[in-house]
C-alpha cells in the first residue's frame, strides 16, 4: 500500500492532495526516475572524443519520465498558471490585453516560424520587410527618426536607450562630468536599475501634491553634471504629465538628453506622439501596447526609438533598403553605433504579432484602443470612488486608475489582504504597493479589450469586498487566499533566500 505523498501535507483535504481536477503536482526532481525516458536513442556509433579526455563517464542523473507522465506533468503546471485567456488580469503598468488569435496565426506562418537568423539574407527578405514595416508603424506613431528593434524587453530598451545617450554624452567629451540620471519618486524600479547599471548615480526628483513630477524640482535637479532625465508618461500614477514639453525643454538646455519610459503608450498611442514632446529615447513594450503574449505567455520585445540626436549611436543591427532588397546592416561602418544588445534582431515572433495587430487596427483603431483603454479605467475609478480612496484625488485617469488603502484604515485589512482576497474570487490581483507614491498602493488597469459585462462584475466583487472589509469580516481577509492550491507563501524568504537547484 502507497503512503500518502509526503509532500502534500499543505492540502491535507483528499488523500492524494487534488482538489478534484485541481491536480497537486511535484518537481520532476521528485517524481523522475533515473531510469525512466520518454524517447528512444539509437547507441552513438562509434567516434573518437576530441575533449582532450575531459567529457563526461558518467551518467548525468537527470531525473526521467515515460511519455504520458512528462506531458501530464507540463499540462497540470500550466494549469495553474492564471492568464488573460482565463480571466480579467487587472495588473496596473502591465496592460495585460487580449492577445488576439490573428496573431498567433500569422505567427505560425511556415514562412515566418521556420526560418533561422543565419539564414542568407537573401532568403529572407520577406521577414526583412516585416521588419522594416513594423518600424514604420513605430516610428510614426511616434514621430520619432530612428528604431532598434532588438531589445528583447522593456527593462533592455531602456538599457539600449540610455546606452545611446551614454555614448552621445561620451562622444561630446562629457563621459567623465556627466554621471547623474534623474528619476522621479513614482518611478518603475527598472529605470534606476538601468542607471545604475550603466555607471550613473541616481538623484531622484520628488513627486508635487497631484501625483506628477514636481516641475520646478526637475528644473532645480538639473545641472552640468545631469546626463538625463527618465520619466515615464503617462506615470505610473495613471496621470498625464502635463508640463511634459517644459520638462523636456529644460532638460535639452541643460545639455542632457530625455529618456521617456513608454510602458503606458497604451493610453495615448495614436493620440499623442512622444516625439512631439520632446523625447530623445523611449522603449515601446509590444508585450505591453501592442498585444504579444506575456507573463508567462511569451518573450517581451522592447524596440527603441530614438531621435535624431542619437540615432547615429543606434545599435546593430538593423534592416536598410538597398535599391530593391533589403539588408541587415551587421556592421556599422564608420558610424558611431554603440555596438549590439543581443546575438541577432530580435524576437522575430513577437515583430509579426505586434504588425498583425496594427495592421488589423489600422491608424484609427489604434487611437480607438488607447481612447477605449482609458474609458475603462475611468470607468472603474468612477464606480468605485465611493468606496475606496484615490491618493491625488478624484480626477480624470488615463488608462490605470490608482487607490489608496486610506480607505481600509481601522478595518485591520490591508492592502495585500485585500488582494489575495481577490484571488478566491477568481481573479488575479491588481498591481499592489506600487508606485510608492501611494500609500498601501492599487494600481488598477483594466485594458479596452474587457467588454463592459466583465468590468461590471469586477466591479461588483470589489465592491462586495470593499463592503466586507468595512463591515469587520477582518478573517475572510487574513485567511485569504482560501482556496488556491498553497496559501499565503513566505515571498519575502524566498526572495531573500533562493532555493534555485534541487538537492535531496
Ligand atoms: C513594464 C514596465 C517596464 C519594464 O518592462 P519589461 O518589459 O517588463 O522589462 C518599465 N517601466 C514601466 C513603467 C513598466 O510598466
Amino acid at each position: 500500500m502507497l503512503d500518502r505523498p509526503a509532500h502534500f501535507e499543505e492540502t491535507p483535504d483528499t488523500f492524494t492532495g487534488n482538489r478534484a481536477l485541481d491536480q497537486e503536482e511535484p518537481l520532476l526532481f521528485e517524481i523522475g526516475r533515473l531510469d525512466a525516458t520518454g524517447v528512444d536513442v539509437d547507441e552513438a556509433p562509434q567516434f573518437a572524443p576530441r575533449l582532450g579526455g575531459l567529457e563526461r563517464k558518467g551518467s548525468i542523473g537527470l531525473p526521467g519520465l515515460s511519455e504520458p507522465e512528462a506531458m501530464r506533468h507540463y499540462v497540470r503546471l500550466s494549469r495553474k498558471n492564471y492568464s488573460i485567456d482565463a480571466g480579467l488580469y487587472p495588473l496596473g503598468s502591465c496592460t495585460m490585453k487580449h492577445n488576439p488569435r490573428l496573431n498567433e496565426k500569422l505567427a505560425r506562418l511556415e514562412g515566418l516560424a521556420d526560418i533561422h537568423p543565419l539564414q542568407p539574407v537573401s532568403t529572407v527578405q520577406g521577414a526583412l520587410s516585416l521588419m522594416e514595416t513594423l518600424s514604420h508603424w513605430l516610428l510614426t506613431l511616434t514621430n520619432m527618426q530612428a528604431i532598434a528593434l532588438s531589445p528583447k524587453a522593456g527593462a533592455h530598451g531602456e538599457l539600449c536607450g540610455m546606452m545611446a545617450i551614454k555614448s552621445a554624452i561620451v562622444a561630446r567629451g562629457e563621459g567623465a562630468t556627466r554621471k547623474v540620471v534623474l528619476i522621479p519618486q513614482s518611478a518603475h524600479g527598472t529605470n534606476p536599475a538601468t542607471a545604475s547599471l550603466l555607471g550613473f548615480s541616481v538623484r531622484v526628483v520628488p513627486a508635487s501634491e497631484d501625483g506628477t513630477v514636481h516641475t520646478q524640482a526637475v528644473k532645480e535637479a538639473l545641472g552640468p553634471d545631469v546626463a538625463a532625465l527618465m520619466l515615464t508618461n503617462p506615470n505610473t500614477c495613471g496621470l498625464f504629465e502635463r508640463d511634459i514639453i517644459e520638462i523636456a525643454r529644460a532638460v535639452h538646455e541643460a545639455g542632457a538628453y530625455f529618456y521617456c519610459d513608454g510602458a503606458n503608450f497604451n493610453a495615448i498611442a495614436g493620440v499623442a506622439r512622444p516625439g512631439d514632446f520632446g523625447v530623445d529615447a523611449m522603449h515601446l513594450n509590444l508585450h505591453k501596447t501592442f498585444s504579444t503574449p506575456h507573463g508567462g505567455g511569451g518573450p517581451g520585445a522592447g524596440p527603441v526609438v530614438l531621435s535624431e540626436r542619437l540615432a547615429p549611436f543606434a545599435p546593430v543591427p538593423f534592416v536598410r533598403r538597398n535599391g530593391d532588397s533589403l539588408e541587415l546592416v551587421e556592421h556599422a561602418g564608420g558610424a558611431q553605433s554603440f555596438g549590439r544588445m543581443a546575438a541577432f534582431h530580435g524576437q522575430m515572433g513577437m515583430f509579426v504579432r505586434a504588425l498583425a495587430y496594427l495592421l488589423a487596427h489600422g491608424g484609427d483603431g489604434v487611437a480607438q484602443a488607447s481612447k477605449d483603454a482609458v474609458l475603462s479605467a475611468n470607468y472603474v475609478r468612477a464606480s468605485l470612488r465611493d468606496v475606496m480612496t484615490q491618493p491625488f484625488g478624484d480626477r480624470l485617469c488615463m488608462h490605470e486608475v490608482l487607490f489608496d488603502d486610506a480607505w481600509l484604515k481601522g478595518t485591520g485589512v490591508s492592502t495585500l489582504d485585500f488582494a489575495k482576497a481577490m484571488i478566491d474570487e477568481g481573479y488575479h490581483p491588481m498591481t499592489i504597493y506600487f508606485p510608492l507614491v501611494a500609500h498601501g498602493a492599487m494600481l488598477i488597469e483594466p485594458t479596452e479589450s474587457e467588454s463592459k459585462a466583465s468590468l461590471d462584475l469586477f466591479i461588483a466583487t470589489l465592491r462586495d469586498l470593499a463592503a466586507h472589509a468595512k463591515e469587520g469580516d477582518k478573517d475572510r481577509f487574513a485567511q485569504a487566499p482560501r482556496f488556491t492550491p498553497r496559501r499565503r507563501v513566505d515571498e519575502t524568504l524566498a526572495a531573500r533566500k533562493p532555493v534555485l537547484r534541487w538537492a535531496e
